[in-house]
């Protein structure tokens, strides 16, 4: 009977032919058949990934070595291209438009043998923190169906969470990755900025985003990670300094690391008591088992949701003005007396209502009287939050913080009041305006019965450091 824990454990299992390649695609195509009242998925592609794990089984038994991703099963987010697959970012503008090349990062986990099984729902152009706002519908949240999986990548989220695939890939231009994860109950990571080629991710916010990846455990997503952060010509934007080998991956429960969390993030009125409760005395623990633990000050944390929704939606503005109808997108069917009520016309009825709350927001505040006022002062507080974070990490290893102030939202909730969901981005808008590498472990079970965790963040090009210390912690929480 085939079950999943770890790839390596995976790989032992096929090699002693306990269970073949199609009998774990078969698995995964099953349970996805069976969720399919959470919506994670909108499109399987059974045949080919049965047909490539055929071809996957035959190598194995001519002896031939498997490579590093061989017949891992993998779901991506629909906001990553993969050709001649539909892409459409949830929306209804890109309806039925098919990929014309494979995102890089993708291209790499291919190339390793892994077995893409299909694309996740998610909210529309990556906007959003409760995967309600996809054209495809919502996504439910597997512990609790009242609940939302978070968002933008929920559906990413739900297909880890609930066994439909290994491992997946979303997005996170502002915690995408990070806050689905930790209302899952899985772990998020988002890169540094440049450690994995955008080339081929549909464009939110191009400085902010990045591919990032859910899993259950960290051997496995620091393996994906590895696979996808090799350099890219076609992204520009790519560290050059990044070359992470996982071998460096050095876990040793001995190391002591020094952390430091924000006393302001921990006192913050936005917090549900619970999680700070938990949190703390988990900051207790860790101090017991002699790590150097520290309080420190963090004035700036009530300038980093208007910061980034400042520069997001500018970026989004410009980013999304290709989706005019003409070189891509849906076409309106009413006749247009000028090109630019066609423009109108075709966009009006594309972008669902959040998209264009943004895009208008990102409109005004690049406009001439206010860019001085909105996009200049938002830079700017961009800068003092990347110096701040560069004086830090001279001291400290690390940084721990809440993943989100509260744990999965009711469903609907996401309607009443958007400017309070901009607000529930709080901790994890943060790494992206900064640019460091983040993580989401799952530690806690709520009174609710909803997981949650918390949120560690490392220096740029840190991502190794950040892996090491996400293992000790999980391990010092399990030895509990
Ligand atoms: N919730 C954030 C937003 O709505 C995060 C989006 C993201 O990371 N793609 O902008």
């Amino acid at each position: 009977m085939f079950s999943f824990t770890t790839i390596t454990e995976y790989h032992k299992n096929l090699q002693i032919n306990s269970y073949c390649v199609v009998d774990a695609v078969n698995f995964y195509l099953d349970n996805i058949q069976k969720n399919k009242h959470l919506n994670a998925f909108i499109e399987i592609y059974k045949e080919e990934a049965l047909q490539k794990a055929a071809l996957l089984d035959a190598q194995t038994n001519t002896g031939t070595p498997l490579k590093k991703l061989h017949g891992v099963v993998i779901a991506i987010k629909d906001v990553i291209c993969y050709k001649n697959h539909s892409v459409t970012a949830a929306s209804k503008i890109l309806k039925d438009f098919k990929s014309l090349y494979t995102a890089t990062a993708l291209q790499f986990l291919i190339d390793e043998d892994a077995i893409i099984i299909g694309n996740c729902n998610c909210d529309e152009f990556a906007m959003g923190s409760t995967n309600e706002n996809s054209t495809y519908g919502k996504v439910l949240n597997a512990l609790d169906n009242t609940k939302v999986p978070g968002g933008s990548s929920g559906g990413s989220a739900v297909a880890v969470q609930a066994d439909m695939c290994m491992l997946s890939l979303g997005s996170d231009t502002g915690g995408s990755v990070r806050q689905p994860a930790d209302f899952c109950g899985i772990i998020g990571l988002k890169p540094g900025y440049g450690t994995i080629s955008r080339y081929g991710l549909l464009a939110y916010a191009s400085s902010f985003d990045q591919i990032g990846i859910f899993g259950k455990n960290i051997q496995d997503v620091g393996l994906l990670l590895e696979i996808m952060s090799k350099h890219d010509p076609m992204d520009s934007t790519m560290n050059p300094n990044v070359n992470l080998k996982l071998s460096n991956l050095k876990i040793n429960d001995e190391k002591k690391y020094k952390i430091a969390y924000f006393r302001q993030a921990l006192e913050h009125n936005a917090n549900d008591k619970e999680i700070v409760t938990s949190i703390k005395s988990f900051i207790n623990d860790i101090k017991n088992t002699g790590h150097n633990i520290t309080e420190i000050d963090f004035d700036l944390l009530d300038f980093i949701v208007p910061a980034y929704y400042v520069l997001t939606t500018a970026e989004a503005s410009s980013n999304l003005s290709r989706y005019d109808g003409v070189r891509f997108g849906h076409q309106s069917k009413e006749h247009a007396q000028n090109l630019n009520e066609f423009y109108l016309n075709n966009r009006s009825e594309g972008f669902g209502q959040e998209v264009k709350r943004r895009i208008m927001l990102g409109t005004f505040v690049l406009s001439a009287g206010y860019y001085d006022a909105f996009y200049s002062k938002a830079q700017q507080i961009r800068k003092l939050l990347i110096d701040k974070m560069d004086k830090v990490f001279t001291e400290y290893d690390a940084v721990i913080m809440p993943v989100s102030p509260c744990t999965a939202f009711n469903i609907g909730d996401n309607d009443k009041d958007p400017v309070a969901m901009y607000l529930a981005d709080i901790y994890t808008v943060f790494a992206n305006l900064t640019g460091i590498p983040a993580i989401a472990i799952p530690l806690f079970s709520h009174s609710n019965n909803m997981p949650f965790g918390i949120q560690i963040l490392c220096n740029k090009e840190q991502e190794l450091l950040l892996l090491q210390i996400s293992q000790t912690l999980l391990h010092l929480k399990k030895g509990e």
